[in-house]
Formats: C-alpha cells, sequence, structure tokens
C-alpha cells in the first residue's frame, strides 16, 4: 500500500483558524505537491490500487475528509495544473450545506460541496468515497447502526456519480466494531482510519499532512519505516484516549458525556 496522506481544508482565510491543524495554508499546501513533483511520486486513487499498475515506492494517495467547497477555488485546481489525482471524502447528510458537526463543537462554520461539485470532482479525474452519513464516531454505533450510516452514504453517493464506491474513511478515523465483517458486506475494498495499531485492508492508517511539515518529515512519512514506528505511536494514543472514556462510562453512568468528542 502506498502512503496516504489526509488533508481536511486549504485555506488563507483566518477565519477558519479556530479549525486548528486541519487547514492547511496555500503556501504549505504547494509545498506537499512540489515534494511530491520534486521526489517523482505519482499520486494515485484506490481505482488505480484495485486496476494494479503502480509501485509502492513511488506513489503516494491523497485524501481530503469533509470536502469543503473552498477545496474547489484553489487545492483541486492546483491539482489539476499538475496533472495529479486526490481521492475526496463526503458525509453525505451534509451534501451542498455546511460542516455541522464541527460548528456544534464551536468550530467555524464553512460551506460544503454540493452535488454538482461531486459529480464536477469526477469528471475531472477525482475520486470520491465514503466518510459515513453523518459525521459521528462509528465506534460508539452498535454494528447494526454502523452498518447503516455506511450503506446510507455509499447509496447516496453512487447515485449521485453512477459509479461504485470503492473505500470508506470512518470520521474521527473512528472504526467502527466488527468493520471488517460491514466493509465487506458492503463491498468496499478498502477501509481507512487514522490512528490504528493493527492495520488491516479495512482499517488503514493515514499520516496527517498540516502546517509544521517540512520536507524532512514528508520524507519520513512517506518511509516504510514511519508505518512501522507509527504501530507504538498509534498504541499509545488509542490507549489515551480509550481510558479516560472507560473511567467516565464505569464510574459515572454518563454515557453522553463519554461519547462526546
Ligand atoms: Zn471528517
Amino acid at each position: 500500500m502506498p502512503p496516504i496522506a489526509m488533508l481536511h481544508h486549504v485555506s488563507d482565510d483566518v477565519a477558519l483558524n479556530g479549525l486548528g491543524r486541519w487547514c492547511v495554508s496555500h503556501e504549505k499546501y504547494l509545498q506537499l505537491l512540489n515534494f511530491i513533483e520534486e521526489n517523482d511520486y505519482r499520486t494515485v486513487t484506490f481505482e488505480d490500487l484495485v486496476e494494479g499498475g503502480y509501485s509502492r515506492s513511488k506513489s503516494v494517495i491523497l485524501t481530503f475528509d469533509d470536502c469543503p467547497k473552498e477545496l474547489l477555488s484553489f487545492a483541486v485546481p492546483e491539482l489539476l495544473r499538475r496533472n495529479m489525482k486526490a481521492v475526496f471524502y463526503m458525509p453525505t447528510a451534509y451534501i451542498g450545506g455546511y460542516n455541522e458537526w464541527d460548528v456544534q463543537e464551536a468550530r467555524p462554520k464553512t460551506d460544503l460541496m454540493s452535488e454538482d461539485d461531486i459529480r464536477g470532482l469526477v469528471a475531472s479525474g477525482m475520486e470520491i468515497g465514503s466518510h459515513a452519513h453523518k459525521h459521528i464516531e462509528l465506534e460508539y454505533e452498535t454494528e447494526d447502526d454502523a452498518y447503516r450510516a455506511l450503506y446510507t452514504s455509499k447509496k447516496i453517493l453512487e447515485e449521485i456519480i453512477d459509479k461504485k464506491i470503492l473505500t470508506v474513511a470512518y470520521p474521527y478515523g473512528s472504526v467502527p466494531k466488527n468493520h471488517i465483517n460491514i466493509a465487506k458486506r458492503l463491498g468496499f475494498v478498502y477501509g481507512l482510519s487514522v490512528y490504528n495499531p493493527i492495520v488491516s485492508k479495512y482499517s488503514i492508517r493515514r499520516w496527517i499532512f498540516d502546517n509544521d511539515d517540512t520536507a524532512a518529515t514528508m520524507r519520513e512519512k512517506m518511509s516504510v519505516f514511519y508505518s512501522m514506528q507509527r504501530w507504538w505511536y498509534d498504541k499509545w494514543f488509542v490507549w489515551s484516549k480509550q481510558v479516560p472514556r472507560y473511567m467516565y462510562r464505569k464510574y459515572s453512568g454518563l454515557k453522553s458525556i463519554a461519547r462526546k468528542k
């Protein structure tokens, strides 16, 4: 599997500063694309992987979660200008709307892509993937509810683009219970997560590109050695996230608080 970079917003709008590391500046984004070009990496999609004929050491998959509309004014035209491709993950409940889940957590509001925008991306050679229907942490849903959230989103997207949806990126990187079973039943080829000590075809780890990245960190994050290191780091991360939740549930009974991100 080639290294997979995760991005969300690309913007110089100071109003989006509250999105923190999930919003990279235009300048930083250009550094990423320049790095890819200068090092002869080829941007591929999951469709390319399924068809074969790519090289692990010289390929990279760029993924954008949430489909903010602003990507269409800078990030996407830059990709097209350089003959690059990326995969875009849309939570279908918010198509043509805004990032309600961020706003509920006091983060800045921004418009998301419409159905036409999504069709436009596909027409220009980009790939679309499922990001569930609502932007929720699937690991706290029952298996049936997680299945329904992914089924709904896959169906809506397939109707919009008239093409099979091959992959899912779980919102917040939150991998649902029995995800292998769910993903297989739904016919997904790959499932993407973020922090994940145990990697399978349906819980593939991604590296986060943010404003602190440099050529040196990008080189490191795209290396095979980095993915080996991540096993330790991700194990710690998942543990540090789980323990407070477990304590809340066990000792306070305030399940609603424990479920809040
Ligand atoms: Zn997301």
